[in-house]
């Protein structure tokens, strides 16, 4: 008997060591701002205002049938990463080992911040795992659409606040800085979306509170679960290095999720009213149980309602490759949120001039395969890529910066449906979604 259970720890030992799963330190990261009553009177009161928005949202989407944001408008997201972990030598390094690691962690971040925008567009290349008419999983469930952001997540530029060190132009990208003293808020980055990569115990893969006032608040995370590649080697602690089964850059996508004001969708079962109980949201089915590693997308099953779960939903605690969609109900809450803060972005720190969505448009769309790319600013080389919804490339080109702003393409042999326009110049993508006709 007592060989046996031996036996039977020894494999869940096992099987824990293999099997690494996810855990998010939302509800303590919370908790901590409540228990400061300086912070907590803050939190509260913005709480109170989004409570009134998601409500006018809600009541607008009733009555039109769906939700946008003001004119349409991409909302761009000033965001500041801070390597606490690095050496801040490399911050001033002109060359040798820290100047490479710097540019390393540099590109890393702006990978990360690629990902973003693409999960949070519904422009991730693995939503064909969710739409392809024949495998994809929304046949398990019905009703339930995509959500979609229109917001642009951008590395600042200028305007750093003071003592920063950071030159104009710089990216905001810090080395060895103490944001907040370690703890979750530093007052010198109000206004900002900030991303603090940091070495993390307990099994704890990120944590960010739930709908932050933007007074300095971050989403944390472990260094071995930011963005996606093969990292950046640094002395010891200064590595960052992405980590199977959590190496796509979704801990992220997950942690700014909270921080957008979206609940765990495992969040409770209470069931009487689905807009005030569990995650708050009405398309994602109630159940109070997590999903681990990378479950077949009809497999699991609801603890109250008996229904399939939405496992895929960035908001479970599936693996990186297995969560690839929000709901149209989620991005309502979130654009809620947005709209809660929107007036707390600190100004002026993007630049006007960089190569952003807003800076370029695609017509006709809807069109028949044929569209005008034109750009208002146009500073380095460019390439695009058309792809379907399959992941398939369809179209690509280089484009030589000297070129006229005004670029025709011409699909060839395409067929009705929904492709994602890739433009690429240095270390940054932007998709636009057009639909052929
Ligand atoms: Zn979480």
């Amino acid at each position: 008997m007592k060989t046996r259970l031996l036996l039977f720890f020894g494999l869940i030992m096992a099987q824990s060591l293999f099997a690494q799963q996810r855990t998010c330190g939302v509800h303590e990261a919370t908790q901590a701002i409540l228990n400061d009553p300086t912070q907590s009177a803050i939190y509260l009161e913005n709480k109170a205002r989004f409570e009134e928005e998601y409500q006018r949202v809600l009541s607008n989407l009733n009555r039109n049938g769906n939700v946008t944001n003001a004119a349409n408008a991409i909302t761009r997201i000033p965001v500041a990463v801070h390597y606490t972990t690095s050496s801040a030598s490399l911050a001033t390094a002109t060359s040798g080992t820290n100047l490479s690691l710097r540019n390393c962690l540099i590109a890393l971040a702006q990978t990360q911040i690629n990902i973003l925008n693409a999960d949070y567009n519904a422009t991730n290349a693995d939503l064909n795992l969710w739409t392809n008419s024949q495998t994809g999983s929304s046949q398990f469930f019905p009703g339930v659409g995509i959500g979609d952001m229109d917001i642009q997540f951008e590395i600042a530029t200028q305007n750093h606040p003071l003592g920063s060190g950071l030159a104009e132009g710089q990216p905001a990208v810090t080395f060895g800085y103490n944001f907040g003293a370690g703890q979750n808020r530093d007052a010198n980055w109000t206004g900002y979306f900030n991303i603090v990569v940091r070495s993390l115990s307990g099994g704890i893969l990120g944590f960010s509170p739930l709908g932050p006032p933007l007074n300095g608040f971050g989403v944390t995370i472990d260094n071995n679960y930011f963005s996606s590649g093969t990292g950046c080697s640094g002395t010891g602690s200064g590595s960052v290095i992405p980590t199977a089964p959590f190496n796509r850059g979704r801990t992220l996508t997950h942690e700014f999720g909270h921080f957008f004001n979206l609940d765990h969708t495992f969040d409770g079962c209470d069931g009487a009213n689905c807009a005030s109980s569990g995650d708050s949201v009405c398309d994602t089915p109630q159940t109070d149980t997590e999903t681990y590693e990378c479950p077949a997308a009809d497999a699991t099953f609801s603890t109250c309602t008996g229904e399939q779960v939405l496992t895929m939903n960035y908001m479970d605690y599936v693996d990186d490759a297995c969560m690839y969609m929000f709901t149209t109900g989620q991005a309502t809450r979130m654009t809620a949120w947005l709209n809660t803060v929107r007036s707390q972005i600190r100004p002026n720190a993007l630049s006007d001039n960089s190569f952003v969505k807003n800076n370029f448009k695609i017509y006709p769309n809807p069109n028949k395969g044929t569209f005008t790319i034109e750009f208002k600013e146009l500073l380095t080389d460019y390439s695009v890529e058309v792809f379907d919804i399959t992941g398939r490339v369809v179209f690509e080109n280089n484009y030589n910066e000297n070129a006229d702003l005004s670029q025709n393409v011409v699909l060839q042999n395409t067929t009705r449906g929904v492709y994602f326009v890739n433009v690429k110049t240095g270390n940054t993508i932007v998709t636009n979604k057009i639909i052929v006709e």
